[in-house]
């Protein structure tokens, strides 16, 4: 059976339209009966005003807002293994902060509440005696189980979630979410004809915060963080979307293609992944961009190969949406487990950039002090750590999620997953040769040589499994 979803936007506007032509007595009555008094919506990777439909919904339909964004304590705790790096936190804040700036334009403010959403939204529906929750839909598991136990929990509350974080929204997929191909080239087939949504305009007002609400120093609160004044990102929708026309404006798109696998620079790819992972940018909004250019400017392979590139996104989010909680299970959607094992000294030389492959350890000395890594970089690592240091995959994923400014649930788990064999590649295995990656990337060693990535030792391991020192010299042979 084809999968048939209301669109949720034109539902709205006919409905409008049908409202308008009432006498105005009835439209009173009608709208005091269908207005929610005090509507809650909730922030995740949705930072941002324009093209957030699920916020125009709030502003349309309660009477008092509550705008909120939950860090969860995990995230504060700096000797937690799943803590953020300094490069996300920062970002973050950037992007709390504008977001906050711009809901003060519209008579809001944001609370950030440093506690597990569950309880937070708990706490909230108590106090202010919510009637609505809203939210964009998102490809995170577990944000998605908070949202379905909120809903068991609380049956007298209305739920609503658009879709607003990939180019195809998950209603307008032709077939159902069980049914989405196991490769990637298939789901680009069936999928390319779908016509994109533009962009929703931003909301030009929103409800007020109910009056007894206490107003967030969520500022003071935030994580200690080192502040990096030299960053090569900054949060927020502003910043996004500067970058975004600077991007287009130099004319960059018009050679991605050939320049896309480079390693380092800030010209070769377009940096979108920090503002779209963090939801300041949406890739609707990346998209209507990408048209224009192709329009006013050119239009060729290399500007194709963005909204390619694009639809990887799309691709691993559905992908997380379907398989949920197996993104992470080691042996992934193949159901089969790697033979792999945890070698503690391994996986510290690797997250420190200390194993025998200088490009590998380049990255990774690029990444820790950046916060960022080129895809070719990224695909590298990954495959040094599941085919060279024999690890297990998950902890090479979860170390990029609290590194990685750009970090995204469903890209960063499912592209792990495919490396290490696990996910959605067809090939099954796909071990890069790093010498040779190193040869054709780096012909001149300047990357190298810039992240120190020959500054290393050339001993792999120094002890055994049993912990036992192991001689150079065996070491030596074994490597
Ligand atoms: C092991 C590994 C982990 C990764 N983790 C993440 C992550 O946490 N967050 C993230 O956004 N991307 C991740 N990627 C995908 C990709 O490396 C980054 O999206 C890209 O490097 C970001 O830089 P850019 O914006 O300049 O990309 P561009 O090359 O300019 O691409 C444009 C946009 O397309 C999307 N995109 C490009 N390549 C991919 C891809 N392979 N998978 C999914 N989307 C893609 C991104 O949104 C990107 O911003 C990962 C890739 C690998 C191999």
């Amino acid at each position: 059976m084809p999968h048939q979803e209301v669109d949720p936007k034109a539902l709205m506007e006919r409905t409008v339209t049908l409202i308008s032509t009432l006498p105005h007595h009835l439209f009173i009555s009608l709208k005091e009966a269908f207005m929610h008094k005090t509507g809650l919506f909730w922030f995740n990777t949705d930072l941002r005003m324009v093209d957030n439909p699920a916020l125009v919904q709030a502003s349309r339909e309660v009477e008092h807002l509550i705008c909120f964004y939950c860090l969860s304590p995990v995230s504060r705790e700096k000797t937690s293994p799943n803590s953020l790096s300094a490069h996300r936190l920062q970002f973050l804040q950037e992007s709390l902060t504008e977001l906050d700036s711009n809901l003060q334009q519209l008579g809001q403010k944001l609370q950030v509440i440093y506690e597990s959403a569950p309880e937070a939204i708990a706490q909230l529906i108590t106090l202010h005696d919510i009637s609505a929750i809203y939210r964009s839909s998102s490809p995170d598991y577990s944000i998605n189980e908070d949202w379905r136990l909120l809903k068991e929990r609380y049956s007298m509350i209305k739920f609503v979630q658009q879709g607003s974080s990939s180019l195809i929204s998950p209603a307008q997929l032709t077939f159902p979410l069980e049914e989405l191909p196991t490769s990637f080239t298939k789901f680009r087939r069936k999928v390319e004809s779908i016509q994109i949504n533009d962009a929703v305009a931003a909301p030009t007002s929103l409800p007020r915060p109910p009056t007894r609400i206490t107003t967030s120093q969520w500022q003071r609160n935030f994580p200690a963080f080192r502040k990096n004044p030299s960053s090569l990102f900054s949060g927020g929708e502003v910043q996004g979307t500067k970058h975004l026309c600077n991007y287009f404006g130099r004319n960059l798109a018009s050679s991605y293609k050939q320049t896309r696998n480079e390693l380092d620079g800030m010209d070769y790819s377009t940096k979108f992944s920090p503002w779209l992972a963090n939801g300041c940018l949406s890739a609707r909004t990346v998209m209507t961009a990408l048209s224009h250019y192709e329009q006013s400017v050119e239009k060729n392979e290399s500007t194709y190969w963005i909204y390619f590139e694009l639809l990887w996104r799309d691709y691993f989010h559905f992908y997380a949406l379907k398989y949920g909680v197996r993104l992470f299970s080691f042996d992934g959607i193949k159901r089969q487990k790697p033979s792999t094992s945890y070698y503690a000294e391994r996986y510290q030389k690797w997250c420190q950039g200390n194993t025998p492959y200088p490009i590998v350890n380049a990255c990774m000395n690029q990444l820790n002090s950046t916060g960022y890594l080129s895809n070719r970089g990224r695909q590298l690592v990954a495959s040094c750590f599941v085919h060279e240091l024999n690890l297990d995959w998950r902890y090479g994923a979860a170390y990029l999620e609290r590194q990685l400014i750009d970090y995204d649930v469903a890209s960063n788990w499912g592209n792990w997953q495919y490396l290490a064999g696990v996910g959605s590649d067809p090939r099954g295995h796909r071990q890069f040769d790093l010498s040779k990656q190193a040869k054709v990337y780096d012909p001149g060693n300047v990357f190298i040589k810039k992240w120190a990535g020959e500054n290393c030792s050339a001993i792999l391991d120094s002890v055994d499994a049993a912990d036992w020192p192991i001689s150079d010299s065996a070491t030596a042979e074994r490597i």
